[in-house]
C-alpha cells in the first residue's frame, strides 16, 4: 500500500462523475471524500478538513461559485484550496471561477490523464502560501 498523497473533497452531483474522479483520485493515491450537493459538501469540509475541494459549478441550489465563497468565508474552511470542474469553457466562465475565489478551473470531461498532478500541485502551492502567510503573521 503506497501512503495517502492528500485528502480530495469531491463536490459533484452527477454520481457518474463523482465515480469517475473517485476511481481516478484513489487510483493516485488520494483519499476521497464525497458530496452531492454544495450543503453537504461545506459540513464535509468543515468536518473532514480536505486538502482540497474539488468543485462542480453546475450544482442544484447553491452553486458551486456560491459555494466556494461560503467556503472561504468561514474561518474553518477559509485556507481550503478549491479547483472549479465546470463544462463551460468561456473565458468568461474562467475568469467568474477565479474570481469567486478558485485557485484553478479544469474543463469538462476532465483528463483523468492530468487530473491527478494538477491536484498534487495546487495542494502544493497552498501548503507553500500557508507556510508564508504564518511566517508573516510571527514577524
Ligand atoms: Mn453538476
Amino acid at each position: 500500500m503506497s501512503p495517502v498523497v492528500g485528502r480530495v473533497l469531491v463536490i459533484e452531483d452527477d454520481a457518474l462523475n463523482r465515480e469517475l474522479l473517485q476511481t481516478v483520485l484513489e487510483g493516485a493515491g488520494f483519499e476521497v471524500l464525497e458530496a452531492a450537493d454544495a450543503r453537504d459538501g461545506l459540513a464535509r469540509a468543515r468536518s473532514h478538513q480536505p486538502d482540497i475541494v474539488l468543485m462542480d459549478v453546475q450544482l442544484p441550489e447553491m452553486d458551486g461559485l456560491q459555494a466556494t465563497r461560503s467556503l472561504h468565508e468561514d474561518p474553518e474552511t477559509a485556507h481550503i484550496p478549491v479547483i472549479a470542474v465546470t463544462a463551460h469553457v468561456k473565458k468568461d466562465d474562467e475568469r467568474r471561477c477565479l474570481e469567486a475565489g478558485c485557485s484553478l478551473h479544469v474543463p469538462k470531461p476532465v483528463d483523468t490523464r492530468t487530473l491527478p498532478g494538477i491536484v498534487s500541485r495546487v495542494i502544493a502551492e497552498s501548503a507553500r502560501r500557508g507556510q508564508a502567510d504564518g511566517q508573516r503573521e510571527v514577524s
